[in-house]
């Protein structure tokens, strides 16, 4: 019989780090596009699994040495690779049980209609706009559950000011994927409810970019810095943003940028490639959650 400790033996085998069993209920009150029993009507719970990034890659990024791994390897590779594979092999142990098994990777480059944020890591998002559903009794298509509340629901962590799922095992590193069944499950994770994000601003004040506020994480101004604007990029040359009038204080992480001017400019900060993989290299070393990290390490949070 499929039990919940053959699930965690088996995801730890396959390469997950962390491992939470949430009850759908708790996503009551939630957008219907948001929620997992829209995907999977008689969904009994929802499965998280973390993947550790590996901290050296950011902290190899911060001393100047080299992205292109960090982008591959800490995103593209983990969702794109290494996260099928998993759930596929997930799902294939559940099913053999006799239950449903829902993967969930990271849909990177959807958003559902009404949603503005953008995604940084790839090379643009995309609004839903014309999604309508099938049926008056029905969500309009795709479902896209919100990791971050899925990860607190299954007691694995919770968002930062940063805008990373911060978790006491390894801060903001890791990486999330999910999976929604119907199979009995005895006892559920505790909603995760420690407050990890202390609001220090170490995330703050480690962007060039200015991105981050009390506010939280504005993505499209993230999305433009993430990409190298500014002037600490080891690729940036006289020639790149020299017809911008405002190219100095774009250089400085001044200048703000919204949805427009966001997209205006992407196709100026062409550092590395990004069209093989359509994930934007990560110029900035993500240094808001190397920040993040030393700063719960310094506090004894992780
Ligand atoms: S650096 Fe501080 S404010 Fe930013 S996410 Fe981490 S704990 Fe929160
Ligand atoms: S450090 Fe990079 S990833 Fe973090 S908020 Fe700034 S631009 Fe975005």
């Amino acid at each position: 019989m499929l039990t919940q400790e053959i699930i965690r033996e088996k995801a730890r085998e396959y390469g997950a780090d962390l491992i939470g069993f949430g009850d759908v209920a708790l996503f009551d009150g939630t957008d219907p596009r948001r929620d997992p029993r829209s995907i999977l009507w008689n969904a009994t719970c929802i499965i998280g699994f973390a993947i550790r990034v590996p901290r050296a890659l950011y902290e190899t990024a911060e001393r100047g040495y080299q992205y292109m791994n960090l982008t591959q390897m800490g995103v593209k590779v983990i969702d794109e690779e290494f996260s099928e594979i998993f759930l596929l092999k997930m799902a294939r142990l559940i099913e053999n049980a006799g239950y449903d098994a829902c993967v969930q990777r990271r849909v990177s480059n959807l958003k559902i209609k009404g949603d503005m944020t953008q995604n940084p890591e790839v090379m643009d998002t995309y609004e839903l706009i014309h999604a309508e559903p099938v049926s008056a009794d029905k969500p309009a298509p795709e479902i896209i559950i919100d990791f971050a509340q899925a990860a607190e629901i299954c007691g694995m962590g919770k968002k930062g000011r940063s805008g990373s799922i911060l978790t006491p095992a390894f801060g903001p590193f890791q990486r999330f994927v999910f999976l929604i069944t119907n199979m009995p499950i005895e006892q559920f994770d505790k909603p995760f409810t420690d407050n990890l994000c202390d609001s220090c601003g170490a995330c703050e004040k480690a962007c060039k970019g200015h991105a981050i506020s009390e506010n939280g994480l504005d993505t499209w101004q993230c999305s433009v810095y993430y990409r190298g604007a500014h002037e600490s990029n080891p690729y940036m040359t006289d020639e790149i943003l020299k017809d911008e009038p405002d190219r100095e204080a774009i250089l400085k992480g001044e200048k703000r940028f919204d949805r427009e001017s966001a997209r205006a400019i992407y196709p100026k900060l062409s550092f590395l490639p990004m069209h093989l993989t359509g994930y934007a290299p990560m110029l900035c070393g993500k240094a808001c959650d190397l920040a993040c990290y030393r700063h719960l390490k310094e506090v004894g949070k992780l």
